[in-house]
């Protein structure tokens, strides 16, 4: 018999079907044994009554988690025993015959609550149990759902998604880079993106005009409350825009997908507000203002543009200029010339243009250097040496020169996004298999030891901390 899905089986009141799934919880109750089933679609209570033998001795067997085949009839629940508000509250399966599909072992963790009284340690040790809660199949399948309506929300409006490298040279955005070691090339690395800014850009000097990825970004910081070493961007770039654009089509994007997948919240203001960096920090002591007018419900979102950064602020090590946000990015038009000639670096704008919500900065970005004068400028400003400058950026400089057109993007925090649609403390929540507070995934034992062959393969020795 074809499978029937566990969600529709109220439209088979009076048939027999026959749905998989797991056994979800056992309840004996004298001579008739409930089971709850439970597959990818949601839950049903089935029931064994006492005539039905064969089903009555295997059901005795089962136990929470067991993959079973299970057939029987949906019948209508005698009036007393209806609940409106639950999936299939109102039918009930009573089974004929069960055919155990695959044991479980005793589960370490209860999955049937919200686990969030449940040691993060174990849930992340067990996380392909920990991940079959209804809250966490809830995340995964939205943040899928998210993830479709952008991209389908992106091909209509002409971009183009394209795929960059994993593997490849460092681009600053202000952390530590992992880095890969090469056999093939002893002594040389590879570093992992701490973003796809470089090949975004170059594609724009590629000619695509519009690109979208949902990339992985690897930043290897100290662990600092909600990050994860890696992490989602929707990553963006567009040619022969102003900031306005940029900024214009993200909000378009957002709005869109909150009134479509989550259509129970409210955005607190559209257009969304902007605002300066100076009055955030005047009004609000922050650069993120939470500027929600209740900020009770859980359901409001304030989503908030923060404009006009500075372009440069002193690096509290070296003493010298460094970038607040990005290098790549081309200061306001009126602060063009103060950058060429490197003067007034204390009062130069940046085009950076974060988005936060309710506190939290989900997104950034900027309209780039496109004129090669202009970039060098800023790595002349940070101090680098003609030579350094060469050597690290030399592809961006010339590619710059070799007909790149005006461009900007964006990168919106995919995890930290999702946190907020999903009301969900910290973005290990919403993704599959995130690493715990220190970088490790307890269920992979990640990071861990290699072989000596691979390291001596590499070249590597490892020296012991004292
Ligand atoms: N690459 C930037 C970041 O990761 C985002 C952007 O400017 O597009 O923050």
């Amino acid at each position: 018999m074809e499978r029937t899905y566990i969600k529709d089986l109220n439209l088979k009141v009076g048939q027999e079907v026959s749905i998989n799934g797991w056994v979800d919880i056992r309840r004996d109750q004298g001579k008739l044994i409930f089971l709850d089933f439970r597959d990818v679609t949601g839950k049903v209570q089935g029931v064994i009554l006492p005539n039905a033998t064969a089903a009555h001795e295997v059901g005795f067997t089962l136990r929470p988690e067991w993959v079973v085949c299970v057939k029987g009839k949906v019948n209508p629940r005698p009036p007393k025993n209806v609940q409106k508000d639950k999936q299939n509250g109102e039918i009930e399966l009573e089974i004929l015959e069960i055919k155990v599909l695959n044991e479980a072992t005793t589960p370490p963790i209860d999955i049937r609550g919200d686990g969030k009284e449940i040691n993060e340690e174990v849930r992340l040790k067990y996380r392909y149990q920990d991940l079959r809660r209804p809250r966490l199949q809830k995340n995964i399948i939205n943040r899928h759902k998210v993830m479709l309506h952008v991209r389908n929300a992106l091909a209509k409006e002409g971009f183009t998604e394209i795929e960059t490298p994993l593997l490849s040279a460092t681009t600053p955005e202000g952390s530590r880079d992992y880095i890969v070691p090469s056999r093939l090339e002893r002594g040389s690395f590879y570093s992992l993106p701490q973003s796809p800014q470089q090949y975004k850009q170059l594609l724009m000097s590629s000619g695509f005009e519009k690109y979208f990825q949902f990339a992985r970004c690897m930043r290897d910081e100290d662990s600092r409350g909600d990050r994860q070493p890696e992490f989602t961007q929707m990553d963006m770039e567009m040619s022969f825009v102003e900031r306005k654009d940029v900024m214009a089509i993200n909000e378009k994007i957002l709005i869109d997908l909150v009134t479509t997948l989550y259509p129970n919240k409210k955005i607190q203001q559209i257009p969304f507000p902007v605002m300066s960096y100076k009055e955030a920090m005047e009004k609000y002591g922050v650069d993120k203002p939470d500027i929600r007018t209740d900020k009770n419900d859980p359901d409001l979102l304030a989503f908030l543009w923060v404009i006009d950064w500075p372009f440069f602020e002193k690096d509290p090590d070296t003493k010298g200029w460094t970038f607040t946000h990005n290098p790549f990015s081309s200061p306001t038009p009126e602060f063009m010339d103060d950058l060429l000639n490197q003067k007034n670096i204390e009062n130069i704008f940046t085009t950076q243009y974060d988005i936060v919500l309710n506190g939290s900065e989900i997104g950034g970005g900027s309209i780039r250097n496109h004129n090669p004068e202009a970039l060098k400028a800023v790595f002349k400003v940070m101090g680098y040496s003609e030579e350094r400058i060469e050597k690290n950026f030399g592809h961006m400089l010339n590619a710059l020169g070799s007909g790149t057109p005006p461009h900007g993007g964006i990168a919106w925090g995919f995890d930290r996004l999702m946190t907020f649609l999903e009301v969900e403390p910290n973005i290990r929540e919403v993704i599959a298999f995130p690493k715990n507070g220190e970088g490790r995934d307890p269920m992979m034992g990640a990071p861990g030891k290699v072989m000596d062959k691979q390291l001596k393969e590499l070249g590597i020795e490892i020296v012991e901390e004292k």
